[in-house]
């Protein structure tokens, strides 16, 4: 059999997805993929089929999230969860270096942990996006040797969502649902009254590389158009929406609008969005010495600009209301991004919607913004 190459469309049947598993495997990839976990579907090791979250979907919405059986057997029926690629990325907690006493100095160890290649089963339109946008933040000062190590070994496998959820708005922000590029491998599932199976393009050598192991045979007429179909179903089904013409000035330039006191009243500052958000990048560091000593660690683990000592400058913290912390993120992340990182913060997930306890929703907040941008806080409500 020929070896595959980029650009080509192949068919693979759903009987054969376990020798794809395979093939990852003997290509050296550790597999992570979407897993069914404490009642969510959650990012983990995907060890073989029996871990994927095959015949079910969620029903999501603001500040709601429910595991449901689907009425097929389709192994990425299911949109977001509340994990990001960015896990892996860009860790929770990672040791950025530690230190050893050597007489009256210290010795920098180098970190004995072998690296990991990861493949990335399931991404989305909307994540791939998200992994580009972060490319750019952890490039901005000096390129971070941890991201991009473990970016440069990712093999990412895009999967094109074939149903939208109703906290989606990706087509508003130019990312989704068709993937159109930045990906190994592309799959689309077709799960209609012909063999249930896959449309795969191929989007890299690594991509065909694996593919190569697997038997597939040239995609058909037929298999292209049912996955454009999905793809289109897709973007039918997105309902939320975000204008981006102009986002940028109408938050820069209303900082004092009431809308802003309006969902701090309803914002509880738990953390939530920030950590669901694939870009959200805030982070802190953390020295932790042995009681000997004799060691030192560095850590670096996720923060938020929603706890307070975050903006935390001689002594107290800058951003001291809920209200001033809630702006700072909305206005970050579809504002001054732009100025920072040359786009938008934001790729449409959903993910901080549906996450948030009290359902706040940045798509409508922004909507009120806009509907009367001149609107003026009475004085007693004024922050
Ligand atoms: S701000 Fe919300 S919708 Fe936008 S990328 Fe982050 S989690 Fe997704
Ligand atoms: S907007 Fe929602 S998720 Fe974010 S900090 Fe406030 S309450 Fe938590």
């Amino acid at each position: 059999m020929a070896p595959n190459a980029v650009g080509e469309r192949r068919r693979l049947l759903r009987a054969d997805f376990p020798a794809f598993l395979t093939a990852l495997r003997e290509r050296g990839y550790r597999v992570v993929g979407p897993t069914l976990r404490d009642g969510a579907i959650v990012l983990g090791e995907i060890r073989d089929e029996t871990d994927l979250p095959i015949g079910w979907t969620e029903r999501q919405d603001a500040g709601t999230y429910r595991l449901v059986r689907r009425d097929d057997a389709a192994v990425f029926g299911y949109t977001v969860g509340p994990h990001s690629w960015k896990k892996y990325l860009f860790p929770p907690r990672e040791r950025l270096w530690s230190a050893v006493a050597d007489g009256t100095s210290f010795r920098l160890e180098p970190d004995a942990a072998e690296p990991v290649a990861d493949a990335f089963l399931g991404m989305r339109a909307c994540d791939l996006a998200a992994v580009r946008i972060s490319d750019r933040v952890f490039d901005r000062t000096a390129p971070d040797p941890g991201y991009h190590g473990r970016r440069r070994r990712t093999l990412r496998i895009a999967v094109q969502c074939g149903g939208a959820a109703p906290t989606c708005f990706c087509t508003s922000m130019g990312t989704g649902p068709g993937v159109g590029s930045d990906h190994d491998l592309a799959l689309t599932e077709i799960v209609d009254p012909g063999p249930h199976r896959f449309l795969v393009e191929v989007g890299s050598e690594a991509g065909a590389a694996v593919l190569d192991r697997v038997p597939t045979e040239p995609a058909g007429a037929a298999d292209v158009a049912a996955a454009e179909a999905a793809v289109a179903r897709a973007a039918a089904e997105v309902g939320r929406h975000l204008d981006p013409a102009g986002v940028r000035e109408l938050l820069l330039d209303h900082p004092d609008h009431p809308r802003w006191a309006d969902v701090a009243r309803r914002c509880l500052s738990c953390t939530n969005c920030t950590m669901a958000c694939p870009t959200c990048f805030c982070s802190t560091t953390e020295e932790v010495p042995s009681l000997a000593g004799d060691r030192t660690e560095k850590w670096r683990r996720w923060d938020s600009c929603f706890n307070l000592e975050f903006s935390q400058v001689h002594g107290r913290p800058v951003r001291q209301s809920g209200l001033s912390r809630y702006r700072q993120w909305l206005t970050h992340k579809l504002a001054s991004w732009h100025d920072q990182f040359g786009s938008s913060g934001c790729v449409g997930c959903g993910r901080c919607i549906t996450w948030c306890p009290v359902g706040i929703d940045l798509t409508e907040e922004v909507r009120a913004i806009r509907a009367d941008p001149t609107a003026v806080a009475p004085p007693e409500a004024a922050p």
